[in-house]
């Protein structure tokens, strides 16, 4: 099963000859070599180098796991390296929104939740179905005004932060937010899933739980539907991992398998598809067809408003070439949405939103592509 110590590899080359590996220092690696190197077997003669693909519904009975719903070591070291990314130990979900709704789960009743108003819509739309039901309290804020965050945490039990918000790319003061949240008693939650943990480690800012959408950069290859959730707090791991062993919100062991290959090259994609994201932000806010470009200034998620509005932005996602229609992002490939097909994606979202995600192709054919469907509009 998972170790305690999240980073590192096993008996790796930072241990001297002479140390013993029991008095081994906390492991000093950066991010990117422990994306590499984590969660990997122990460096022992004709162990693989990578974590086997383990199918197993049972376990030979008296040890730690028993059955398939309990844990296997294929998720482990996802987690394992997930963990050592965020700063915390993580627990992996058949979905991002299983992983959401988990955590939402543990809201008592009628406790109130303060959200972003702009945020992914399977998120919102479960604190409105709980409202609904009766069951919690929703409070949706713009994320980015902290007076009015800060405010409304004095009556919370829960505070979801997500930043970079979807699609509006707004950001949140995630530490003056956790500081009024843990006055107020609250738990601080944070949607890490468009900064992963290479460009934001909200934990390390005080927040309590992140969760992710690991589908998306984590992955990172458009194949794999998967969640995580990552906390530093030993109680709420117990209590987090109670209810996904319980209810049975539990990853496929292929998805880990895929993710953790998918974590191993983060570091690589990310730097590429962010310098791509940055060129065409610079070059597309020169183009008189687009009226505003919203970009938090990291990362690899750009949107675009259309000086023509909606029905340009639905010519623009048929005129494209190299860039794909699709929901979903973090991927490989481009990929760009008009996020106002979506009927419940909030009316405060422009009409002439397109959500970009870029790519690590090559960022001229990109623009190439992006510029000549963009010079093909009708100028409004
Ligand atoms: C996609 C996404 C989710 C939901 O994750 P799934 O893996 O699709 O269930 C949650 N939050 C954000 C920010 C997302 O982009």
């Amino acid at each position: 099963m998972s170790s305690e110590q999240p980073t590192g590899p096993a008996g790796g080359p930072a241990t001297p000859p002479t140390q013993a590996a029991s008095s081994r220092p906390p492991t000093p690696y950066r991010p990117a070599t422990v994306a590499v190197t984590a969660g990997r077997p122990p460096h022992v003669s004709d162990n693989p180098l990578n974590e086997p693909l383990t199918m197993a519904s049972t376990y030979v009975a008296g040890g730690d796991l028993e059955y398939g719903r309990y844990g296997n070591p294929t998720w482990s070291a996802f987690e394992e390296t997930l963990g050592g990314l965020e700063g915390g130990r993580c627990l992996a979900f058949g979905s991002g929104l299983a992983a959401v709704s988990t955590i939402l789960d543990l809201v008592g009743a009628g406790a109130t939740v303060v959200a972003p108003r702009h945020a992914y819509l399977g998120s919102i739309g479960q604190m409105a179905d709980l409202e609904a039901r009766g069951r919690i309290r929703a409070v949706l804020v713009d994320i980015a005004d902290t007076d009015t965050v800060v405010a409304a945490c004095a009556d919370a039990a829960l505070v979801w932060v997500e930043s970079p918000t979807n699609p509006a790319l707004e950001v949140a003061d995630i530490p003056a937010i956790v500081a009024a949240a843990h006055e107020a008693g609250a738990y601080v939650v944070v949607d890490n899933t468009f900064a992963t943990p290479l460009l934001q480690q909200p934990l390390a800012m005080g927040a309590d739980v992140v969760v992710h959408s690991a589908t998306k950069f984590i992955a990172g290859h458009s194949d794999v539907l998967l969640g995580a959730v990552v906390t530093a707090d030993a109680e709420l791991y117990d209590v987090l991992k109670k209810r996904r062993d319980m209810i049975g919100a539990t990853p496929g062991t292929l998805e880990t398998w895929l993710a953790l290959r998918g974590l191993r090259t983060l570091h690589v994609r990310l730097e590429r598809a962010q310098s791509n994201a940055q060129e065409l932000v610079r070059r597309l806010g020169g183009h008189p067809a687009v009226a505003e470009v919203r970009y938090p200034g990291v990362g690899a998620i750009v949107s675009v408003v259309l000086a023509a509005g909606g029905l340009a932005a639905d010519v623009l996602t048929r005129s494209t070439v190299l860039w794909v229609h699709a929901t979903s992002l973090g991927g490989v490939e481009s990929t760009f949405e008009r996020r106002r097909r979506w009927k419940t994606e909030p009316a405060t979202i422009p009409d002439g939103l397109v959500r970009l995600s870029v790519g690590i192709e090559d960022v001229d054919d990109l623009w190439s592509d992006l510029a000549a469907a963009l010079d093909g509009l009708d100028s409004p």
